[in-house]
């Protein structure tokens, strides 16, 4: 088994994803794992930084598919005896313009945002070591949304005592909802993307919570964060920062150094934490 450091960043063929590949193989004292869904994107980006004379490993991960994350959590358990920084990057967006109801939108988007990421962290939080460090890349739109949701649903999704169950059973309700064409009614704003986040945002304050309780000596940081509005074939091109520059905070939060003891169970923007 290796005792080298490990780093894996989920959904880095491209975008700000292969940025954080990039900037850890610079600053991270060990093994960086570029991951992709696609197994030829993935080799493709890969030789784009091994060009820039980088020395980076490749593994195949899809978040929406538990059999591809339950392989690369043996992977990791077996080769490295867990792993020291993971970053949960890969995401979607329906373009604004797309005419797929929105009830669909809904369903894909949660489905990979939310509960894709959320898989990923049940099977890889419990092998994150002592001083490990985990990112989970959500959005401002998740702020947005969470201020257009009704005073009860904000209520929950503030609170400090939601469990991952609960929060669980809201965003599965989001989805229903907007099948039976009630969301708004229910208090839910018209942004699957930004229901998406909230997700993200608050499983992130739930699992710090836990490992705060649960694993207090194990000195683990866990964060949400914003990377900004940056210029990648999600975004588009009008976006004012470069997929390197979006790379800044996550690359910030995964790099905490040892003797840190916050930012943690935060959402985080221009390395700054904000209130949510
Ligand atoms: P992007 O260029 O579209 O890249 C998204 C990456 O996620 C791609 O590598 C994509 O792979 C991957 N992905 C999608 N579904 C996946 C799955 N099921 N399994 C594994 N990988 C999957 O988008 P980006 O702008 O870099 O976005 C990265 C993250 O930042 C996302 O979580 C996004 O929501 C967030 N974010 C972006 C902005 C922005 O302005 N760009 C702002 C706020 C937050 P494929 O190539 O196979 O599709």
């Amino acid at each position: 088994m290796s005792s080298v450091p490990v780093a894996v960043v989920t959904g880095s063929n491209k975008g700000i994803g292969f940025s954080i590949v990039r900037a850890l193989c610079h600053q991270f004292p060990g093994d960086v794992y570029l991951t992709a869904r696609d197994p030829s994107r993935g080799q493709e980006a890969v030789k784009k930084l091994q060009e820039e004379g980088l020395s980076v490993l490749f593994h195949q991960l899809d978040i929406d598919d538990p059999q591809s994350i339950r392989a690369l959590r043996d992977f990791l358990k077996e080769k490295y005896g867990g792993l020291d920084v993971l970053v949960n990057n890969a995401g979607i967006a329906f373009k604004m313009h797309d005419t797929a109801p929105f009830a669909v939108q809904a369903e894909v988007t949660l489905k990979t945002n939310f509960f894709g990421t959320r898989n990923v962290c049940t099977e890889l939080l419990p092998l994150v070591k002592p001083y490990g460090r985990v990112v989970n890349v959500s959005s401002m739109a998740s702020g947005l949304a969470l201020g257009k949701c009704s005073r009860e649903l904000q209520q929950k999704f503030r609170s400090n005592t939601i469990t991952e169950d609960e929060l669980v059973e809201l965003m599965t309700k989001f989805v229903e909802d907007t099948k039976k064409g009630v969301h708004e009614k229910e208090g839910w704003p018209n942004t699957a993307y930004g229901v998406s986040k909230i997700g993200v945002t608050v499983l992130s304050r739930i699992q710090a919570r836990m490992l705060s309780e649960k694993r207090k000596d194990d000195h683990i940081l866990l964060n949400a964060c914003c990377p900004g509005w940056v210029r990648t074939d999600m975004a588009g091109p009008k976006a004012p920062k470069s997929p390197d520059e979006g790379a800044e905070t996550p690359v910030y939060l995964a790099l905490l150094p040892s003797n840190a003891d916050g930012p943690h169970g935060q959402f985080v923007s221009e390395k700054t934490v904000q209130t949510w």
